[in-house]
């Protein structure tokens, strides 16, 4: 193998092997742009030496050679006492890891070469400078010497002499700190410095292999997800100097402004300077119009060359540059990272300034950075309090008065208050308070766990499972490192940091809503005469239409309510993909569904169905009204009775606390009832229960009642001149031979529906696929089943044996944390096993049905990455909650380009 490459010999496509850094040093080198000269070695080399603790052999010969041809090319040589060669030794993943590995720079200095230096370049406090950089910098890193104690020594020496800044530093100054650090290395390490060159550059090397695996680095790629087994490749480079005087420097720039993408070049320049000094922060830095006055030369030249790589990258160029006596240099350069506004309107500029095509634009931003778009946000520069952190689970910006039940919060709201609901986790019972509420904030969950995944649907700022706070719902208060937050105390929370705030924090709307949900022009009008919103409101009109014209998915939305069918409209939904029906069980109807349960025979059962028929077919005419036109697929209903019943252990103490009273009240009596009925109904695992189709079987006329609200919904909605479009969808079966029960009994219903109203009705009926034995036998399930929409949240829980309600805090940390998988299957879809389900279902239904129409409706739907490889399967459309409808837009536009 070869395990080094002269930066004329690599690319900035071998990033795999040269590392982002190497790569690039090597695309300018080729561009022929001034880069010191310098090779690097590759990632192959480290994941020899993380293997077998030691460098591939035939590396000391490689770099021996590749220093001589470099000593050659600068007729200098490593160790020279008269002229010597320096180079710097730098790390450099395939991904930028900013601050996480280490640079070791000036290595070739000794005690001897620093004089060779200090006569060559007629500056002698310049190289002991160098020098005692040199030693900090190896100590710390290749040594492992506590970084402080050099820079606590050179605040002594500076103080000692009353200095200020480090300039002020003359060259016996630093000739005596050299000695005190030299004498710090001898006390740490019980050795000298090294003074061999060839030593420092080995050793220097190995560190950089080393700061591979420290804890920091480990952490931030499980953070950014990447893996562990890439390594880095060095990059040695020769020394150019930023801090030979007042006409050196050293400075970092940005060919756009990387957090608004506003057009122009944005940068930090520091005069006599090496270096880190520019981002450490020591000295204040000069923009780049200052450097123009200083180093007007120096300044067109960098211009010049920003507008060059800019061009050739079709990108944001983030760039690091020394002047070393008013020559340039480039010592670095690669596609900068940018805020999501930023990477709307630079890649729509690039689609203006003929860069690149509307198709690469697309490819330039992500779902993610348009959901951040969205939600309004937190004025970063107002003052705030910090109480804590829980997870990030549904985006936005809520400030409210804390409740601590659902009542309170709905009764609050009809006051015209903005609450935010305290819970130490939510169940189906808070949905009103959480509909009520402007956020919602709980102290146990995942990001899954019930309140998060509500939320979400509704599009409710939402913070989980925050640790710290001490929820006592009784008491109407909760209490976090010391400070008590009662109800009605104003708390504000950031779901997109997860951040909790005592008090009001200043919110700025989103102007990208606006556009979305009223079109350009007004949203325009309405920005006025800011231009950067305006760019950006344009940008994101531009993006989102390319998107919509070559993606291939349909959009549609998860929907239960006309309301919420009108917003998924706007915001681009191409129909319902799931409409649940089982929030028109809750609240006043509660009592029908008490009755359906009590019944003692099959007639009262009937009475208690007939009472809730016309209020479902209220529900549906409203929904296929706000949805004319488009499909709309009516699941039925889905979770165990017992959801829509009183809670055991309340009703118990009841019944218990009325029969010590001795009540025979007619009240009484019907607890005593409903007991027994929610006892016999009580089940270990209601997930795996009586649910779904098997409610449809075991409960005579549920599915029935239900086939006839939407068959008369969609008859009337007919003759009211309207073009409804109900679909079916039976939810959880796992065999061919529940749907024909199913579908035989509606069949009958809808024929009956016909002949009654006159009316022709085509309403297809289809099947939730979220068992894997339905997905495995899908070539019989088409038989019966018009479509197929894979509910992946069930079928995922299934699939793996997870129960989605309890796993999340469980122990999914630590099955991330060991690899796992990187990410919970709940929130992205297992591509292998739940996926390959997916993929088996839809070839087998369409062996069966070549024209079956496929979607999903699970949280899936609306991520990003799942969007994708629906995409790839061949499915026909996605179903997300409407506020993810424009990310799952512009994602499907993403897949298909
Ligand atoms: P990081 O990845 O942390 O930015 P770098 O390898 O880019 O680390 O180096 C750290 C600093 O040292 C940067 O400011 C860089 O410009 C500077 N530097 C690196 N190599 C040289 C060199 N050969 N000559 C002058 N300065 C250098
Ligand atoms: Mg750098
Ligand atoms: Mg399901």
């Amino acid at each position: 193998a070869k395990y080094v490459y002269d930066f004329s010999e690599g690319n900035k496509d071998l990033k795999d092997l040269l590392g982002g850094k190497g790569a690039n040093l090597a695309e300018m080198t080729n561009l022929g742009l001034p880069v010191p000269p310098g090779f690097t070695i590759t990632t192959d080399a480290c994941r020899i030496y993380m293997q077998t603790g030691e460098v591939p052999p035939e590396l000391r010969v490689e770099v021996t050679k590749a220093v001589r041809t470099l000593e050659d090319a600068l007729g200098r040589q490593l160790g020279d006492v008269k002229d010597p060669l320096l180079v710097s030794v730098r790390s450099g993943a395939k991904f930028s890891m900013p601050g996480m590995m280490e640079t070791v720079l000036n290595v070739g200095l000794n005690d001897e070469t620093v004089d060779g230096l200090a006569r060559f370049s007629n500056n002698e406090r310049f190289a002991w400078d160098s020098y005692r950089r040199l030693i900090q910098m190896f100590g710390k890193t290749v040594l492992d010497i506590d970084g402080d104690k050099f820079a606590d020594a050179l605040d002594h020496a500076k103080k000692a002499k009353g200095y200020t800044a480090d300039p002020q530093m003359t060259a016996e100054d630093l000739k005596e700190l050299v000695g005190v650090y030299k004498a710090i290395v001898r006390e740490e390490t019980g050795k000298d410095f090294p003074q061999t060159p060839r030593a420092q550059l080995d050793l220097a090397v190995e560190a950089v292999f080393n700061s591979w695996n420290t804890d920091r680095a480990r952490l931030y790629r499980r953070r950014e997800r990447i893996s562990d087994d890439l390594g880095t490749a060095v990059n040695v480079q020769s020394m150019v100097f930023g801090n030979l005087g007042e006409d050196s420097g050293t400075g970092v720039c940005f060919t756009r402004d990387p957090s608004t993408g506003e057009q122009g070049d944005y940068g930090d320049y520091l005069t006599n300077a090496q270096g880190e000094d520019v981002v450490a922060g020591i000295r204040n830095t000069l923009s780049l119009a200052d450097m123009e006055k200083i180093d007007p030369k120096a300044y067109t030249e960098l211009r010049q060359v920003m507008r060059r790589l800019e061009t050739h990258y079709r990108d944001l160029c983030d760039i690091e540059f020394t002047v070393e006596r008013g020559k340039l240099w480039m010592l670095q350069t690669r596609v900068g990272k940018r805020t999501a506004a930023a990477a709307f309107r630079i890649a729509h500029q690039l689609v203006e300034e003929h860069l690149i095509t509307l198709d690469e634009a697309i490819e330039r931003v992500t779902g993610e950075q348009l959901s951040k778009l969205m939600f309004p946000q937190f004025d970063a520069h107002a003052q705030r309090t910090l109480l804590a952190k829980g997870m990030a689970a549904s985006p936005g910006a809520a400030v409210g008065q804390a409740v601590f039940s659902s009542p309170t919060a709905a009764a609050w709201a009809a006051e015209g208050k903005q609450v935010i609901l305290v819970r130490r986790e939510t169940n189906p019972d808070d949905l009103g308070g959480m509909i009520a509420a402007v956020g919602v904030l709980t102290s146990r969950g995942g990001k899954t766990s019930h309140a998060a995944v509500v939320a979400r649907g509704m599009g409710t700022t939402c913070v989980v499972g925050a640790e710290k706070l001490d929820v006592d719902v009784v008491a109407k208060k909760f209490t976090v490192n010391g400070t008590v937050v009662k109800e009605g105390d104003v708390i504000a929370i950031d779901g997109s940091s997860g951040e909790i705030f005592l008090g009001d924090v200043p919110v700025v709307p989103s102007p990208v809503v606006r556009y979305l949900e009223h079109g350009l022009e007004a949203a325009l009008a309405e920005v006025g005469d800011d231009e950067e919103t305006k760019e950006l409101v344009v940008a994101v009109d531009a993006l989102l239409t390319h998107a919509d014209s070559v993606r291939r998915l349909g959009v549609e939305a998860n929907a239960d309510t006309p309301e919420d069918a009108t917003r998924a409209r706007t915001l681009g939904g191409e129909g319902i993909g799931l409409c649940r029906t089982e929030h028109m069980f809750l609240g006043d109807r509660r009592v029908l569904v008490e009755r359906l349960i009590l019944a003692k025979d099959e007639a009262e059962q009937q009475t208690a169905l007939d009472a809730l028929m016309p209020l479902q077919r209220g529900d549906f005419i409203g929904i296929l009204e706000a949805m004319d036109g488009l499909p709309v697929t009516i699941r039925l209903i889905d979770p165990p009775l017992h959801e829509f019943l009183p809670d055991f252990t309340e009703l118990s103490v009841k019944v218990a606390l009325a029969e010590a009273r001795g009540d025979e009240s007619d009240e009484a009596e019907r607890d005593r009832m409903l007991l027994t009925a929610v006892n016999k109904t009580r089940e270990a695992n209601p997930m795996l229960g009586l649910r779904g189709v098997r409610l449809g079987i075991v409960i005579p006329g549920l599915f029935t009642m239900q086939v006839r609200a939407i068959a008369e919904a969609q008859a009337a909605r007919i003759k009211a001149g309207g073009n409804p479009k109900a679909e079916i969808m039976i939810p959880l079966a796992a065999s061919v031979m529940e749907l024909h029960l199913i579908r035989d009994e509606a069949e009958v219903v809808l024929a009956e529906v016909a002949k009654e109203q006159g009316v022709e009705l085509d309403i297809p009926i289809g099947a939730m696929i979220e068992l894997p034995r339905a997905a495995y036998t899908a070539d019989r399930m088409a038989e019966v089943a018009e479509f197929f929409s894979f509910g992946t949240n069930d079928l995922t829980q299934t699939t793996w044996g997870f129960s989605r309600d309890d796993v999340e805090g469980a122990f999914f940390n630590q099955y991330t944390e060991k690899g796992v998988f990187s990410v919970s299957p709940f929130e992205s879809i297992d591509t292998q096993g739940v996926g390959g389900l997916v993929a088996l279902a839809v070839e087998k239904g369409k062996a069966t049905r070549p024209d079956i129409h496929l979607g999903v409706c699970g949280e899936h739907g609306g991520d990003p990455e799942s969007i994708h490889f629906f995409h790839g399967v061949g499915l026909d459309y996605v179903s997300c909650s409407p506020f993810r409808i424009p990310i799952a837009r512009l994602e499907a536009g993403r897949a298909a380009v």
